[in-house]
C-alpha cells in the first residue's frame, strides 16, 4: 500500500503538523509513544475546511439527484437538490448556498424548518436545515439569482454561431454553491444524477454520462456513478455538436468551430493511453473535451469526463495542447485523489503540471517537454521576485493558509509552478522507475478520496531515505518560501537556439531571425517575445510587419506581444492599427491569464484611463471570475 522504499524499521522524527486537528494530534502522539512503530501513513479522517459552513463529521450526504430548469430569459435555474441518504448523529443538515433562493425544504416528503445564515461576501450564506427524526431525503426547492457567481449566460452575439444563446458554469473553487445547496467542500464526495430542462434545440452537458445529439423536446439526463466534489459539478447548454476522436474521446463545439477543435484535439486517444501506461488505468469511462466561447476564464477546468476548454488554444498547429494534457493529467490528481480544503491546493495542481510534463514529453518527445518546463521554470522565478517584492513572501509557500481569503487567488506559478519543480527534484533524486512507482501507487490507494499536505508528507516520508530527504530539503520545499536553492534549472536547448538567435539579430544578421511565424513553436515565440528589452523596440515595426504579431489569432503570442509594446513602444501602442488589436483581443478573450496582464501593463504604463476605457466595453463578456481580478486591479466602482 505505500511506497517502493522502506525507512528500515526506524522511528523518525515527524513533520510539523501545523494544520491537524486536535483529536488527530493526539492519534500522532500515541503513536509516537509506541515502541517501534513507524510513522502513520494514512491522512486523518478530517480536517476543518474554513471555505465551508457544512458539518460533513456530524451529518452525511452521499448522493445528489438535481431536477433544473434552463431560464435564458431570467438568466435564472430553478428545480429541486435531493440529498441522500442523510446519515450520522447531528439533528441538523448544514449546506453551503451563495445567493439563492430557498422556497421550501422537505424531509421524506414532509416539510422542514430551514434557517439562511448572515450573508458573507466570500462564503455566502449557511443552510441549516433541522432534521426532526431520522431522514432519508431531504429536497430543496430553490431557484439561482440573477448574476449567480458560477454561471455565465451568453447572448447569441457572443457565441461563434451567433444564432443561439450559451450558458456555462466554472464552480472551481468555492462557487458550486451559486447554483446547487452543497457541501461545498473539496474534501466531499458525493454521486449525482441530473434532469435538466432547457429550450428546444439547444444541447445540455455536465460532468456525466453524456448525451451525443440534441433533443427535441430540450430534456436531458445525466449519470455520474463516481463520488466527485462539489467543484467538479459542471453544467454547459448551447448549440453544440459532438464529434468522436476514438473509441473514449471525442469532442463538443459550437457548430462552426467542430473542424478546427477536431484538428487540433487529433492526439487525444493516443494521450490518454499513453498518460495509463504511465499512472495507471482512467477510471472515468469516456474523456471528452468541451470547446467554449471565448470568455471563459480559464484555459481549461478538469470537469470529469467533460473537460470545458477555452478556444484560445485552438491555433491550428496543436502547439498548446499540453492544455489538454493538463485537464487529463487532473482525471488522476485532483478528481481522483483531491486537496482534502484549498490550503492542499498544490497537491491538485503542482501533481497535475508534472503529470502533464511526462504525457507531453511521452508523446512529444524530451526537447519539446524541456520547453514547457522552462516555462513553469521563468513564470513561477517571476511571481516568487513578484510576491516578494510587494510584501507577500508568505505566499510562496507550497502549504497555503487561505482561511478568511478567496482560495481562487491562489492559481498561480507557485501552486502550479513551485509545486512542479518539487516533484521533479524528487524525481531526479531519487530516480524515475521509484518516483513512477510511488506516483501509481499513491494514486490507486488514495483513489475517491482527499489528501492534505501532511497526509501527503507522510507517505513521501515512506519512500525516502534520511539522505534523500535531506538533499531533497522537503522541509524547506513545502513550508519554507522562496524559490528553494537546489529547484531544477531550466535545461531547453531549443531556448538556447532561441538566445543564440536573439544575439545574432541583435548584432544586425537579421537571417538569424526564422523568415516567417510557421518556423518556430507557440513556446519559442513566446519564450523570444519575453526576452526583448528596451533597446529592442526600435525594431518592433520591423518584427510586427515580418510576423504580423499586431492583431494575431494565436492568444498566447498575442498577450506577450501587446505587453511588450505598450510597456516598452510607445509610438506603436497609440498606433490606431494597436489600439484596436488590443480593444478586440480584450473584449473577444475571457481567459483571465491573458486580459489580466494586459490591463496590468496599461496600468503600470500610465495608461489607466485607456485600460478603463477597454473594460467598459469588454467588462459584460467576462465571467464574475475574471470580473472579480480586473476590477480589483482597476478600482473598477461597484464590483
Ligand atoms: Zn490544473
Amino acid at each position: 500500500m505505500i511506497g517502493t522504499h522502506s525507512a528500515g524499521g526506524a522511528h523518525r522524527a515527524p513533520y510539523p503538523v501545523p494544520f491537524l486537528c486536535a483529536p488527530t494530534l493526539c492519534l500522532a502522539a500515541l503513536l509516537l509513544l509506541l515502541p517501534g512503530c513507524q510513522w502513520f501513513t494514512e491522512p486523518p479522517m478530517h480536517k476543518p475546511d474554513p471555505h465551508s459552513y457544512s458539518n460533513p463529521h456530524e451529518t452525511r450526504v452521499d448522493s445528489l439527484h438535481l431536477s433544473l430548469k434552463v431560464d435564458f430569459d431570467t438568466h435564472t435555474l430553478s428545480g429541486t437538490a435531493d440529498w441522500f441518504p442523510v446519515a450520522g448523529h447531528a439533528s441538523k443538515l448544514i449546506l453551503d448556498t451563495y445567493g439563492l433562493d430557498i422556497h421550501s425544504v422537505a424531509g421524506d416528503g414532509e416539510s422542514l424548518p430551514f434557517q439562511l445564515g448572515a450573508h458573507d461576501a466570500l462564503l455566502g450564506q449557511s443552510l441549516e436545515i433541522s432534521l426532526l427524526r431520522p431522514t432519508k431525503r431531504v429536497r430543496i426547492h430553490y431557484s439561482t439569482r440573477q448574476g449567480a457567481r458560477a454561471l455565465q449566460w451568453l447572448d447569441a452575439s457572443q457565441t461563434e454561431g451567433k444564432k443561439h444563446p450559451y450558458l456555462f458554469t466554472q464552480s472551481q473553487a468555492i462557487l458550486a454553491r451559486s447554483w446547487i445547496p452543497c457541501m461545498d467542500s473539496p474534501g466531499q464526495r458525493f454521486r449525482y444524477t441530473a434532469e435538466v430542462e432547457v429550450p428546444p434545440g439547444l444541447l445540455a452537458l455536465m460532468s456525466a454520462e453524456n448525451p451525443t445529439e440534441t433533443r427535441a423536446d430540450g430534456r436531458y439526463t445525466f449519470r455520474m456513478n463516481q463520488p466527485v466534489p462539489a467543484y467538479l459539478m459542471a453544467l454547459a447548454v448551447g448549440n453544440l455538436e459532438f464529434r468522436s476522436l476514438g473509441e473514449r474521446t471525442g469532442v463538443y463545439a459550437e457548430p462552426a468551430m467542430l473542424d478546427r477543435a477536431v484538428h487540433e484535439f487529433a492526439d487525444m486517444e493516443q494521450m490518454l493511453a499513453t498518460t495509463e501506461s504511465l499512472y495507471g488505468p482512467y477510471v472515468w469511462g469516456r474523456y471528452d473535451v468541451l470547446v467554449l466561447p471565448p470568455s471563459f476564464p480559464f484555459g481549461g477546468m478538469e470537469n470529469p469526463r467533460l473537460t470545458f476548454a477555452t478556444p484560445t488554444i485552438i491555433t491550428g498547429d496543436r502547439s498548446l495542447v499540453s492544455l489538454i494534457a493538463h485537464e487529463l493529467a487532473h482525471s488522476w490528481s485532483g478528481n481522483l485523489v483531491t486537496n482534502a480544503t484549498w490550503d492542499d491546493f498544490w497537491l491538485n495542481e503542482g501533481f497535475t503540471v508534472y503529470v502533464e510534463m511526462r504525457i507531453m514529453e511521452a508523446l512529444y518527445g524530451p526537447d519539446y517537454a524541456a520547453m514547457l518546463s522552462a516555462i513553469a521554470h521563468a513564470d513561477v522565478s517571476e511571481e516568487v521576485k513578484s510576491l516578494t517584492a510587494s510584501g507577500k513572501e508568505g505566499k510562496t509557500r507550497l502549504a497555503a493558509n487561505t482561511a478568511g481569503e478567496d482560495p481562487d487567488d491562489g492559481v498561480g506559478p507557485i501552486a502550479y509552478d513551485k509545486g512542479y519543480h518539487f516533484l521533479l527534484l524528487i524525481e531526479q533524486t531519487i530516480g524515475r522507475p521509484r518516483w513512477d512507482a510511488f506516483l501509481k501507487a499513491y494514486f490507486a490507494d488514495h483513489s475517491f478520496n482527499s489528501m492534505h499536505t501532511e497526509g501527503f508528507l507522510a507517505r513521501l516520508d515512506s519512500l525516502l531515505s534520511e539522505t534523500e530527504e535531506r538533499r531533497i530539503g522537503v522541509q524547506e520545499w513545502v513550508y519554507g518560501t522562496g524559490l528553494p536553492m537546489n529547484c531544477p534549472p531550466p535545461n531547453s536547448g531549443r531556448f538556447v537556439a532561441v538566445d543564440s538567435a536573439l544575439s545574432r539579430w541583435r548584432a544586425g544578421d537579421s537571417s538569424a531571425l526564422p523568415a516567417q511565424l510557421s518556423d518556430w513553436s507557440t513556446h519559442e515565440w513566446v519564450y523570444f517575445l519575453r526576452q526583448l528589452n528596451g533597446r529592442d523596440s526600435l525594431s518592433a515595426t520591423f518584427l510586427d510587419s515580418r510576423y504580423g504579431f499586431t492583431g494575431t489569432r494565436n492568444a498566447e503570442i498575442g498577450c506577450v506581444w501587446y505587453q511588450w509594446v505598450i510597456r516598452s513602444v510607445p509610438e506603436l501602442s497609440t498606433s490606431r492599427a494597436l489600439n484596436s488589436a488590443v480593444d478586440d483581443y480584450v473584449s473577444q478573450i475571457g481567459r483571465r491569464k491573458f486580459i489580466l496582464p494586459i490591463y496590468k501593463a496599461l496600468k503600470e504604463s500610465g495608461q489607466a484611463e485607456r485600460a478603463v476605457d477597454f473594460y467598459k466595453r469588454a467588462r459584460t463578456n467576462y465571467h464574475s471570475l475574471a470580473r472579480h481580478s480586473v476590477d480589483a486591479l482597476l478600482g473598477w466602482p461597484n464590483p
